[in-house]
């Protein structure tokens, strides 16, 4: 009959959340497709909804509150979306304060990056540690700072915009402005790119996957091999520089294309061994992360109990 939180993960086509107990065991989860189509008022209802459907089955008195991860750009103090590519209708919306109008509990807010980068210190890869960089790969690259156990925003609450490190100068152009972001150079989207260039999809040019690239490296096609190493290279660049400037023992990378892991990650350790003195000369960790897409499930779920124990949380308060 112990407390326990919940955590929301709002996914651009679905969202799950998980009951969870102070020590990460996961009580009851449910994933629904909330009306995205419809407008943010219905959306909220479906996650108000989804969350009172695993707050009854638990049936536990003591739920502390609720996190949820929001695939986007947030104010967390105003608990409002700024914007999310994913989320159509939302920018501008006061997200938290409906949830907590509708259940009645106190709601707290996190950029999804930064709720995995979270969770994976509590549960995952980063257990045992209090400091660590998360680097997620998909489409585009982001990730989460924890410093302390904490999550790192800076003043906009922008921090962890790793996709956006310029690892080659004159490199591809990205939609963000710069040239040479890690986004175009090691993203899924940037594999299957390099893949179209390579013309993997054959005479009638079909359309490449990161997925392709990936299965004509494993059956030794060479030029799909140099897609990873260059994966690798750019992964390592801008590891090599996250290491210089925080000195953080771990490091995490997760993402559709982990199961490349071998094909990429020689030539990132080779990249980050030559650039980074500390890396070279101490047992800095770079690793897969551990939790995979429970990661921000985790996290989100981890937020309540923070606020409980965090002496400087005016940042995460939710106003009741
Ligand atoms: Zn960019």
């Amino acid at each position: 009959m112990g407390p326990y939180s919940i955590g929301v993960d709002l996914g651009g086509t679905n969202l799950r959340a998980a009951a969870v107990d102070p020590d990460g065991q996961i009580l009851d989860r449910v994933s629904v497709r909330p009306a995205f189509d419809q407008g943010p008022e219905k959306v909220v209802d479906d996650i108000a909804q989804a969350i009172q459907t695993v707050r009854a089955r638990v049936g536990l008195p003591d739920l502390r509150g609720v996190g949820i991860g929001v695939p986007g750009f947030i104010d967390i103090e105003a608990g409002v979306i700024l914007g999310a590519a994913n989320l159509p209708g939302f920018q501008g919306f006061p997200i938290r304060d409906e949830i907590q109008k509708r259940l009645g509990t106190p709601i707290v807010l996190e950029n999804d990056a930064n709720a995995a980068a979270l969770g994976e210190m509590w549960m995952g890869a980063g257990k045992n540690v209090k400091d660590l960089i998360l680097i997620t790969l998909g489409t585009g690259i982001g990730g989460g700072i924890v410093l302390n156990g904490k999550v790192l925003h800076g003043f906009l609450g922008m921090a962890g915009e790793f996709g956006h490190m310029t690892v080659f100068p004159d490199g591809n152009p990205c939609g963000c402005g710069n040239c040479g972001c890690l986004e175009k150079h090691a993203s899924a989207t940037a594999i299957a790119a390099m893949g179209r260039m390579m013309h993997f999809g054959g005479e009638d040019c079909a359309d490449v996957t990161a997925k392709r690239v990936y299965e004509l490296a494993l059956s030794g096609n060479d030029r799909a091999i140099l897609v990873f190493e260059s994966v690798g290279r750019a992964l390592g660049i801008a590891i090599a520089t996250l290491i210089n400037i925080f000195n953080f023992p771990l490091y995490l990378l997760m993402g559709g294309p982990l199961p490349a892991w071998d094909l990429f990650a020689p030539e990132m350790f080779h990249e980050v061994n030559r650039r980074s003195f500390t890396f070279a000369r101490t047992g800095t960790r770079i690793e897969k992360a551990a939790l995979g897409a429970d990661a921000g499930l985790y996290g989100a779920a981890y937020l309540p109990f923070q606020r409980e124990t965090d002496p400087d949380r005016t940042h995460v308060l939710a106003r009741t």
